[in-house]
Formats: C-alpha cells, structure tokens, sequence
C-alpha cells in the first residue's frame, strides 16, 4: 500500500489465516506497526500460508482488508508463503548439502514419551540423529541443535537457551511434505531484509528456533520485542479453538484504543470514538516500547475475549 519508511528498519506482521484477526492479533499487529512507524520504518505483511491444511478460505481476504478498515497500511505488496516453496526449498537443500539436517522416522506416537521442553513441546531424543534405524525410511526431516541461543529481547530481557535440553532437533521438512513454519519465517524474514521482530511472546520459543536455524545459514539476527500474549478468562491464549471474538465486528476506534491500552500505552479516552487513522497516528506519535508491560501473557478485556 504505502510507503512512508526514512529510516533503515524493517518490521513485518505476519498473521496465519486460520481465521479472522482477533484481539490477540490486534495487539501484535498494532505493536509492530507503532514500532516500525515510530522508527520511520517500514511495516511489511505476510500473510502465513504455509501450512495448508489448516487455512481456512477467505480468512487472508478478511485480514487485509480489517486491516485496511484498521488504518493499519503496510508497504509494498503481501507476502504469501503458499508461493514461496522454491526459496524454501533451496534453503533446505542448503542446509542438507552442510549435514545441518537428518531424514527422522519417528511417528508422534513414538515420541511421546520423550522429555517435555520448557515450551510444552517434545525435545526430540536424538533416535534418528546418527541414521535411519535398520528398514524405516525418513518421514520428515530435522535440524540439528548444539549449544546455546541467546538474545536480548527488548521487552522481555535476556534469553538464553540451552539447544540440546530446553529444544531439541526440531522439523524443518514435514512428514506431509510442508516446509515447517520455523524454515519458512526464517527464509522469509532474511529475504525481506527484516530487521525487527515484533511479535507476541507465545512465539518466544520459535525465535530461539529461527536464530539457529539463522546461524545455519549464515544470515543476521534480527532485534526482536515479544509483547505480552492476550490470554481468556481462563488463562488461555485467545485462538480460532478458544473460540476468540472477531476483531472486525467491532468499531477502529474502539478496538484500537483496547490493544493500545493492553500495550501499556495510556491512550486518551475519547480516542475511542475518533477515526481509525486518528488512533494511529496517535499511537505512532506518542508510541513508547518501554511502557509495554514486561510480562508473557495479560488479560484480555472480557469484551473482546471468547464469543
Ligand atoms: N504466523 C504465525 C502466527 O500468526 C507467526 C507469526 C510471526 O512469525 O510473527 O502466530
């Protein structure tokens, strides 16, 4: 749409359009757009569509255009990852030429009882790390993990995490024959030219992912900011399962007023009622990354919370 960048930052929101955007969305969007804006930056959007089976029709189209409605323009022309098999896959050949990956013939059910990670996820137990074992074949393939990841995220402090333990070999190429999520953003993000993530904190253990999975191919960490995950009454992250409110049934202004003011923001009352553009330009102008609270997850307001 437009382009307003002066300053060399490049932030991106890149939603997955498994639904409509609802507040929890709201809120990343609207972080990384004030974040970008208040740089003179520019804010590109991807739309997330790698995973196939879980899009659902229609919902990209609604996205782009809430976040038109939104007065959340970006600049240049959407990314759709459903388009992009052939960077992915030179990328995952990159990476199998360099023994950075290994084919893994081990079923979900067969990983079950392997060690949980801090994340809720599986660490992967190494059984296929050194070769297939005698008549499997590979389903989906995995890269290997070594040392440690640390960063320093900009709300949420220094991370540092052990591979091995906290993460494990982790899938790049699906047992379906889809590139993983965490190959995808990575190749993506590089590609753009992306120099700030700004996303919700949920994905805090997939930034651990993608900076591995960036020193493998030798390309800069972005800075990165995970800002507080709006959550349910019942402490669940809001989600097409948790059933989560459609952020379009509601007014700009009103929406918009509620994801700065979960954002620490303190925007002024009667901004509620103003245009959505108003909203904006206002959360650029009086943006501040040091007010938004230092925590994973807050409350939503029930209003916009489960329908
Ligand atoms: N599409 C993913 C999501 O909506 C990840 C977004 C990102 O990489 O920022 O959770």
């Amino acid at each position: 749409m437009t382009d307003k960048a002066t300053a060399n930052y490049i932030g991106r929101f890149a939603p997955s359009p498994t639904g409509p955007l609802h507040f929890g969305s709201l809120v990343a969007a609207v972080a990384s757009f004030c974040v970008a804006r208040a740089a003179g930056g520019r804010w590109l959007l991807r739309i997330d569509d790698v995973d196939t089976p879980r899009c659902v029709a229609g919902a990209a189209e609604d996205i782009l255009a809430t976040l038109a409605r939104f007065g959340l323009e970006w600049d240049g022309e959407p990314v759709w990852q459903s388009r992009r098999t052939a960077a992915y896959r030179a990328a995952f050949e990159g990476l199998r030429q360099a023994g950075h990956v290994f084919g893994c013939a081990c079923t979900r059910r067969e990983l079950a009882d392997s060690a949980i990670a801090p994340d809720g996820s599986h660490v992967y137990p190494g059984t296929c790390r050194d070769g297939l074992p005698p008549g499997r074949e590979a389903r989906a393939w995995r890269v290997r993990v070594a040392g440690c990841v640390a960063f320093e995220d900009a709300i949420q402090g220094r991370q540092q995490v052990q591979l091995e333990d906290e993460v494990g070999d982790f899938v790049v190429l699906r047992a379906d024959g889809l590139f993983a999520y965490q190959l995808a953003a990575v190749v993506d993000d590089r590609d753009a030219g992306v120099t700030d993530i700004v996303r919700g904190a949920d994905l805090l253990a997939s930034s651990v992912r993608q900076i591995h999975l960036r020193h493998l191919l030798g390309a800069p960490t972005p800075r990165h900011a995970h800002v507080p995950v709006a959550l349910d009454a019942a402490g669940e992250k809001l989600s097409k399962q948790t059933l989560a409110r459609a952020i379009g049934a509601y007014t700009p202004g009103e929406a918009l007023h509620a994801a700065l003011a979960f954002l620490g923001q303190c925007p002024p009352k009667d901004l509620a009622n103003a245009p959505a553009t108003q909203v904006v330009d206002w959360a650029v102008a009086n943006w501040s990354l040091g007010d938004v609270p230092r925590c994973l997850g807050a409350r939503t307001p029930d209003s916009f919370a489960s329908q």
